[in-house]
């Protein structure tokens, strides 16, 4: 399973607990869970084949949100792309007008040190976060799955080998 945009969709996108049948072929499995996706017509849950091929394009049902729609990226973004697993709805980052890729929800391991951890941030975040505080709360350990996460979270991204976050709070 490979997006162009999130990395490790197995251990960081929000999916059924137990097997289900897919809201669009009826495929039974462990798939995307649809409860936070948007549009005119709710499913409870999209497999992978039909979330790569394009189905919820056809059925306006939207996993993300981007600040410009309309070009090719954006539609794999908003269309074909598991959702981010974040607390509050939040804009996928772009920066150089590429988007980022989600890489994973992040721990001390994953910056050399504190300073490199504060320069990382996404223009989006707010100049009152408090930069000590979020990298005290980062787990010492990287995670294995959304599901370690704890309250407040850190979201990882990149664009080639340079480093970004995002965060927010449950
Ligand atoms: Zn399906």
């Amino acid at each position: 399973m490979e997006f162009k945009y999130f990395r490790k969709p197995s251990n960081f996108a929000f999916r059924t607990d137990t097997p289900k049948g897919c809201s669009i072929c009826g495929m039974q499995g462990i798939w995307f869970d649809g409860s936070g996706f948007s549009g005119t017509k709710d499913i409870e849950c999209v497999c992978e084949q039909c979330l790569t091929s394009g189905k919820l394009k056809e059925l306006e049902i939207e996993t993300n949100i981007v600040r410009e729609y309309g070009n090719e990226d954006a539609d794999e973004i908003v269309f074909a792309t598991p959702s981010l697993p974040t607390w509050q709805d939040c804009v996928w980052p772009c920066i150089d007008e590429r988007f980022l890729v989600f890489e994973r929800i992040a721990s001390k391991q994953d910056f050399a040190n504190k300073d490199e951890f504060k320069s990382a941030h996404l223009p989006e975040v707010d100049a009152i976060t408090d930069f000590d505080f979020l990298w005290d709360t980062l787990p010492d350990q990287q995670l294995k799955n959304y599901q370690e996460g704890g309250d407040i979270s850190v979201y990882l991204f990149s664009n080639g080998d340079k480093k970004y976050w995002l965060w927010d709070a449950n």
